[in-house]
């Protein structure tokens, strides 16, 4: 039967969101299946961005990039990574147009995820148990972090200057760490606190070991069999700790999730959801245009750091390749576009309240464009213009990127920034585009494979 007048009409006038999983074709639904397995395993291989860092270049260099040196110049053609203190890298594909009338094409997303780092004085012993005291890292909910498994991971630059890496709690065979939460039968005061109370920072205290050292003499016995461990296996005394970068994250591996298996839970998609997309593209796409992934690290604590976005690092590099190709860099700039990938919250009907449902990010309809973050009156927020929204759109469109735009919940919520600001400060148009995440910044958060696949497409078409 033929639509009606007014169905057709609606049509084409209309906007709706549409599930990219009902409109997508079998061989796509495949493909976006297949392309979740390497991002399964991508999240299993790198939990800090140290981590993610390594597994990107090995990837990087999977596809023929090889190390960049800062001073070397870049010529046309080149695929070149280059790690940044290995917390963060910027992969750079030089294309053969002509750089200061077509810019650069950056892709920036961020390879840190909230967690529990250690203190610098971290060993103790209480009550039968040893303890790491910590000092959590990015906006995390406490409570949801106590009674589940912990990995510690990290590095450590012992006294000698040599730094080693350590990785606990992944495979099978290790022990994996703790941290402890109050039974419910004691817990009558505890329950009646707000969730941000429920937990303070300062009993995310891990627990490491019991054992004690068979020494009467000593006083803290259980303290020095976890000493006496460390030294065996590490070479590490307690000061080491005082130049360490270790972390507790969930053991817990990337799975799918529900009977058909078109989800992921996983700890850390936030923001691993948006750079593995902006890394598969960068060594897939064979652009003309001149492409910059950019994998940095600190976003969660504000863009920080010799490693976050904004290190001048970034604009080295870019204005290397300017350089390079003998352009002017201020006016390469003025040319460039970026789009910020970063992960928006996905419509929740749990918790239909906070979101306005008209402007959300619908799961599985497609990574999100949101012109603006912040929060408040926008405050904080890269308001893309809206003349870089149509360019992109129009780029996604072309394509057959299925994507929707979203806002992050309701005015006045709350809201979150990106490292989006940093790029746009330079001169860069920039937008933020992103996968909608359920229970962004838990232990274990949930995508959906179609809005995974559709930030790689995403990308692909906005480089293409
Ligand atoms: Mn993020
Ligand atoms: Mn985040």
């Amino acid at each position: 039967m033929a639509e009606s007048k007014g169905k057709q009409l609606e049509k084409k006038l209309g906007y709706t969101k549409r599930n990219y999983f009902e409109v997508a074709s079998e061989q796509e639904k495949k493909a976006m299946f297949e392309y979740a397995e390497g991002y399964k395993q991508f999240l299993d291989n790198g939990k800090t961005e140290r981590e993610s860092a390594r597994e990107a270049v090995k990837i990087a260099k999977e596809h023929g990039f090889t190390e960049h040196k800062l001073g070397e110049k870049f010529k046309k053609g080149d695929k070149k990574y280059y790690v940044n203190r290995d917390r963060s890298v910027i992969l750079v594909s030089v294309g053969a147009l002509p750089l200061e009338q077509d810019g650069l094409y950056i892709l920036a997303s961020h390879i840190d995820a909230p967690r529990i780092d250690l203190k610098q004085v971290p060993l103790y012993e209480d009550s039968g148990m040893a303890f790491f005291k910590s000092h959590y890292y990015g906006g995390i909910k406490k409570y949801q972090w106590t009674a589940i498994p912990l990995a510690l991971h990290g590095v450590v630059t012992l006294s000698s200057g040599k730094t080693i890496d350590i990785v606990i709690g992944e495979k099978d065979s290790d022990p994996v760490f703790y941290i402890n939460d109050l039974l419910p039968h004691l817990g009558k005061e505890q329950m009646a606190k707000t969730m941000s109370q429920a937990i303070s920072g300062e009993q995310l205290n891990i627990v490491v070991g019991a054992l004690p050292y068979p020494d009467d003499e000593v006083k803290e016995r259980i303290k020095l069999t976890v000493l006496q461990h460390i030294n065996e296996v590490y070479g590490m005394t307690e000061s080491d700790f005082v130049s360490a970068e270790l972390s507790v994250v969930p053991a817990m591996k990337a799975k799918d999730v529900g009977f058909d298996r078109a989800l992921i839970a996983a700890y850390g998609h936030d923001d691993r959801v948006c750079s593995y997309p902006a890394l598969t593209a960068i060594c897939h796409a064979n652009s003309q245009h001149t492409v910059v992934a950019m994998l940095v690290d600190k976003e969660e604590i504000g863009s920080e750091s010799v490693s976050g976005m904004q290190s001048r690092i970034f604009e080295d590099i870019m204005s290397e390749i300017s350089d390079s190709l003998g352009c002017d860099f201020r006016k390469v700039r003025s040319v460039s576009k970026c789009l910020s990938g970063d992960v928006t919250a996905a419509y929740d009907p749990n918790f239909g309240e906070a979101y306005e449902k008209l402007n959300s990010a619908m799961l599985s309809c497609g990574t999100a464009m949101c012109k603006f973050t912040g929060s408040g009156g926008k405050s904080g927020s890269n308001d893309a213009t809206a003349e870089f929204v149509g360019f992109v759109r129009k780029k996604f469109n072309q394509e057959g990127v299925v994507w929707q735009t979203a806002e992050l919940g309701k005015v006045d919520y709350g809201g979150g920034g990106t490292v989006a600001k940093f790029t746009a400060r330079l001169n860069i148009d920039t937008v933020d585009i992103g996968v909608p995440v359920i229970s962004m910044h838990s232990p274990y958060e949930v995508v959906s494979k179609a809005d995974l696949y559709s930030m790689y497409k995403a990308y692909l078409a906005f480089i293409k």
